[in-house]
C-alpha cells in the first residue's frame, strides 16, 4: 500500500465494527491497525459494557501511538467500533477524531464514518435553523443530529436512522451503536465499501475485508447500497432506505487505495489491479528490457503488464519502510524532498535498461518527474511511463484527497504535454473502458476521470472554480 502523503492522492478513512465477541476491543485494535492504510491522523475506539456503559479512547496519531500501554484494558464489552481518520475529509481538529459520541434522552450512542456528504452545508444551515448546535466538521454529527431530531419516544431508534439518511446525499458507510446493537449502513450509490463479516458467535463489520483475516472472522457479504444492517442478539436483520441502489463503488478503491489482500465486491484487489496491468500492456505496449513498478500500490499491475509483455518483471525501484511519518509535510518542497526519502532506484537493475514504469495514476505529475528523473540517474537509458488508470481531470467531492482542479497535471495538459512535462520517453493512461473489464464490473465511479459524478453535486468551490474556467 502506498503510503499517502507522498503520491497526492489521500486516503479517506476506514471504520470497523464487533458485536458478541469477547475482547471486543483487543480485536477493534487490530482491526483498525489493518486498515492504517486508509487514514492515519487519527483513530478512536468506542466500547459498551455489560452495564451499558460507553467507553472511549480515541487521539491524533497512529493506532500504536493513540492507544499505547494498558488503556485498552480499561475498556470492558464484547461490542465496539473504531475508525481511523484521514483530515482532508474531516478536517485536523481533535473534534473530528472518531467515533463521535453523543448523549441523547432515547439512549447514548456513537457514530463513526466513511466518505464525505455532498450536501453537508445545506443539511447543517437546516439543523442550525432548527437550534442544532455542532461542535466538529465531521458528517457523523450531521447523521447525529438528524436522528436526533424528530425522535419520539417511541419510535423505533432504526426509523429515525433510515429517515435520516434518506436525507443525506454522498459518500459514506455509517456505523451508529448503541448500548445494544450496531447499525452498519452504506450510501444509495455504493460508492465505498462495508462488509460484514462472523467471528466465532458475533459479527465483524469493516470498511476492508483485509481487517477480517487480521481478526480470524470470515467474510459474509457487503453491506448493500441504500441498506442498513442491524446487528444484536437476533443476528442480522435488514432494512433498505432507499429503492434507487447503484454499485458505483470508487474505482480508486481497486486502482490505488485498499490494501491488495482485500476484496471488494467480490473482486480481489491484487487480482484487478494485475489485470489493468494487463490490459494497459495490451492498449499500450513499449520497447523496452524491463517491467518495474512504483511501490507499493503499483506492483500488482507492474506484475500483469509484465506478463502479458514477456519481459521481466524487476525490482528496480525500493521503498524505505522506516521513515517517520512525520518527516513529510504536505507542502510542495516537502513532499519532493519526501519522495527521495521514501523511494530509491535500484542502480544494478536499472542501469543500461530501457525501463517501462507501471504506476497507478498520475496527479500532480511531481512524483512521476521525481522517480523518471531517479531512473535517469541511476543509469536507465529509457522510462516509458504506463498509467494504470485514465487521465485524472476532475477532483473528487466523496472523500478521497485527489486535490483542486488547479493541481491536477492532466487537467491543464494533453498527454504529449505530460509526459513531456515528467520527462519520461513515452506516456500513456488505461481507457475508462478497461476500468470497467479489469475487474469485470457493469458501474464503477469513474468520476475523477470522466466527471461524471453519480450523485447530485451541490453548491462547491471547486465546481465553482471550473466554471469559471
Ligand atoms: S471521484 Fe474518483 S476518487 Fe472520488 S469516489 Fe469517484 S472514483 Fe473514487
Amino acid at each position: 500500500m502506498a503510503m499517502c502523503q507522498y503520491r497526492n492522492i489521500n486516503d479517506e478513512c476506514g471504520v470497523f465494527g464487533i458485536y458478541g465477541v469477547e475482547d471486543a476491543v483487543s480485536l477493534t485494535y487490530y482491526g483498525l491497525h489493518a486498515l492504517q492504510h486508509r487514514g492515519q491522523e487519527g483513530c478512536g475506539i468506542v466500547s459498551v459494557d455489560e452495564n451499558a456503559e460507553f467507553h472511549r479512547i480515541k487521539g491524533k496519531g497512529l493506532v500504536t501511538e493513540v492507544f499505547k500501554g494498558d488503556e485498552l484494558q480499561t475498556m470492558q464489552g464484547k461490542m465496539a467500533i473504531g475508525h481511523v481518520l484521514y483530515t482532508a475529509a474531516e478536517g485536523n481538529r481533535m473534534e473530528n477524531v472518531q467515533p463521535l459520541f453523543f448523549h441523547h434522552n432515547s439512549g447514548d450512542f456513537a457514530i463513526a464514518n466513511n466518505g464525505k456528504l455532498v450536501n453537508a452545508s445545506e443539511l447543517k444551515a437546516y439543523l442550525e435553523k432548527r437550534g442544532s448546535l455542532f461542535q466538529s466538521s465531521s458528517d457523523s454529527e450531521i447523521l447525529a443530529h438528524l436522528i436526533k431530531k424528530d425522535f419520539r419516544g417511541n419510535c423505533p431508534r432504526i426509523e429515525a436512522i433510515l429517515d435520516a439518511l434518506n436525507m443525506m446525499e454522498g459518500a459514506f458507510t455509517f456505523l451508529v451503536m448503541t448500548s445494544r446493537r450496531i447499525y452498519a449502513c452504506r450510501d444509495k450509490h455504493g460508492l465505498h465499501p462495508l462488509a460484514i463479516g462472523k467471528l466465532g458467535d458475533g459479527y465483524v463489520v469493516a470498511s476492508e475485508t483485509c481487517a477480517f483475516d487480521t481478526v480470524g472472522a470470515e467474510y459474509i457479504r457487503d453491506v448493500e447500497p441504500g441498506e442498513v444492517i442491524t446487528i444484536d442478539h437476533h443476528g442480522l436483520r435488514s432494512n433498505h432506505y432507499s429503492q434507487f441502489k447503484h454499485h458505483h463503488m470508487c474505482s480508486m478503491e481497486y486502482i490505488y487505495l485498499a490494501r491488495p489482500d482485500s476484496d471488494i465486491e467480490g473482486c480481489n484487489v491484487h487480482a484487478y489491479r494485475k489485470e489493468s496491468g494487463k490490459l494497459l500492456f495490451k492498449e499500450a505496449p513499449a520497447d523496452a528490457d524491463i517491467v518495474v513498478g512504483v511501490p507499493d500500490s503499483s506492483l500488482s499491475a507492474a506484475m500483469g503488464y509484465a506478463e502479458a509483455s514477456g519481459l521481466p518483471y524487476e525490482m528496480g525501484l525500493i521503498k524505505n519502510k522506516y521513515i517517520g511519518r512525520t518527516f513529510i509535510q504536505p507542502t510542495q518542497a516537502l513532499r519532493e524532498k519526501g519522495v527521495r526519502m521514501k523511494l530509491s532506484a535500484v542502480r544494478t537493475i536499472v542501469k543500461g535498461k530501457r525501463v517501462v514504469l507501471v504506476d497507478d495514476s498520475i496527479v500532480r505529475g511531481t512524483t512521476s518527474r521525481r522517480i523518471v528523473t531517479m531512473l535517469k540517474e541511476a543509469g536507465a537509458t529509457e522510462v516509458h511511463v504506463r498509467i494504470a488508470s485514465p487521465t485524472m481531470t476532475e477532483p473528487c467531492f466523496y472523500g478521497v484527497d485527489t486535490t483542486s482542479y488547479d493541481e491536477l497535471i492532466s487537467a491543464r495538459l494533453s498527454v504529449p504535454e505530460v509526459c513531456k512535462a515528467i520527462g519520461a520517453d513515452s506516456l500513456a493512461f488505461l481507457s475508462e473502458e478497461s476500468l470497467y473489464k479489469a475487474g469485470n464490473r457493469q458501474e464503477l465511479c469513474t468520476a475523477c476521470f470522466t466527471g461524471h459524478y453519480p450523485t447530485a453535486l451541490y453548491h462547491n468551490s471547486a465546481i465553482c472554480k471550473k466554471c469559471k474556467k
